[in-house]
């Protein structure tokens, strides 16, 4: 008999897990995280989200850590984490295709000053001085930096919505119609190719704090900033100091340095911000459900996992 021990969700949520894996793999034995009287000797597979540091350790029979998100860096902070380990990141095609939707709506949305109208609703200001002239998608380059699972899954559908794309990444890649640039020595040109630029890297030691105003300069004006990856790949400081200074004209953010966003926060109230709580990407529990027991499955067969953390990488 395999076990599961889930930590997903809000108190209640565990039921509602526990419902979808008895039907999608009955032999599943499911277990809550937050049960103090569970036999932590007897899990098979964790999946998770901020577990507390300490907890998987106590695990000894543990073969793998299923990550709630595409990220990992929740669970790595933990510095008790078994080591060699199989950590897994959140796959599978909705994951992929509610960021696709969301991209293209936030590039849409600042192709088409989104912000700014948001703001001025608020204020029932009807003023369309002061915007720059409308631009059509197909003369706004857009560059996806992190060109991974989500990011080319991103890339290809802005092509198909009429965009210039070019991308950024490790390694260079191979897409149809998507330039693709690679490592330190061509950020450079990359980001002065692009004039929206979608931030898509995981946060690692290389990624942390990788958007400055140095870099934010460099895009084509009028310049736009999405950030879907994570919200330390931002220096805070630097983005708001180009949104008032005109480096950076407007800007979609799901993802922040400190989450919740803190209320004193000068990026709440900018005229130039459309704001979204950390919501870019979340597949149904069903399809997360079934990207689990199919990784389960996988693994009881001895077979390869994708997107495996790599500890080497760091992603
Ligand atoms: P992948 O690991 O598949 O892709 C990561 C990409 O980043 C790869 O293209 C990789 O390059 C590139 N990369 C990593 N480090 C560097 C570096 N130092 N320099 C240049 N490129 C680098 O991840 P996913 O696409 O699955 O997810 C990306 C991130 O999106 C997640 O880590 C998570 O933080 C975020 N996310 C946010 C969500 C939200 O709701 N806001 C939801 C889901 C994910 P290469 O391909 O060459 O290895």
């Amino acid at each position: 008999m395999l076990s599961l021990i889930v930590k997903a969700g809000g108190p209640g949520s565990f039921v509602v897990w526990q419902t979808i894996f008895n039907r999608l793999m009955p032999e599943l034995t499911v277990i809550d995280w937050h049960d103090k009287t569970a036999d932590l000797a007897s899990i098979d597979y964790a999946f998770v989200w901020q577990p507390e540091p300490g907890r998987l350790a106590q695990m000894p029979r543990l073969k793998a850590i299923l990550s709630v998100a595409a990220g990992v860096d929740h669970i790595l902070t933990d510095p008790d984490l078994p080591a060699n380990l199989p950590v897994i990141r959140m796959g599978g095609e909705d994951t992929a295709a509610q960021m696709q939707d969301y991209v293209r709506w936030a590039v849409f949305s600042l192709l088409r000053e989104a912000p700014r109208w948001h703001s001025a609703q608020h204020k029932q200001i009807w003023a369309r001085q002061g915007v720059p002239p409308v631009r059509l998608s197909s003369e706004t380059p857009v560059g996806i930096m992190g060109l991974g699972a989500l990011g080319s899954a991103v890339a290809q559908s802005l092509v198909q919505a009429g965009f210039p794309v070019v991308g950024w990444s490790q390694h260079k890649k191979s897409y149809d119609h998507i330039t693709s640039y690679a490592g330190t020595a061509e950020l450079e040109t990359f980001l002065r190719s692009c004039s929206i630029l979608v931030c898509l890297l995981p946060e690692t030691s290389l990624t942390r704090g990788i958007i400055t105003c140095d870099v934010l300069k460099q895009l084509q004006k009028p310049a736009g900033l999405i950030n879907v990856g994570r919200g330390r790949l931002v220096v805070t400081s630097d983005l708001l100091r180009a949104l008032d200074d005109g480096t950076l004209h407007n800007a979609v953010l799901d993802v922040f340095e400190h989450e919740p966003l803190p209320a004193e926060s000068p990026l709440w109230s900018h005229p130039g911000v459309l704001i979204t709580p950390h919501v870019a990407s979340e597949a149904s529990r069903t399809a997360r459900a079934g990207y689990v027991v199919g990784v389960i499955r996988a693994f009881e067969r001895g077979e390869d996992v994708p997107l495996r953390y790599d500890p080497q990488k760091g992603y």
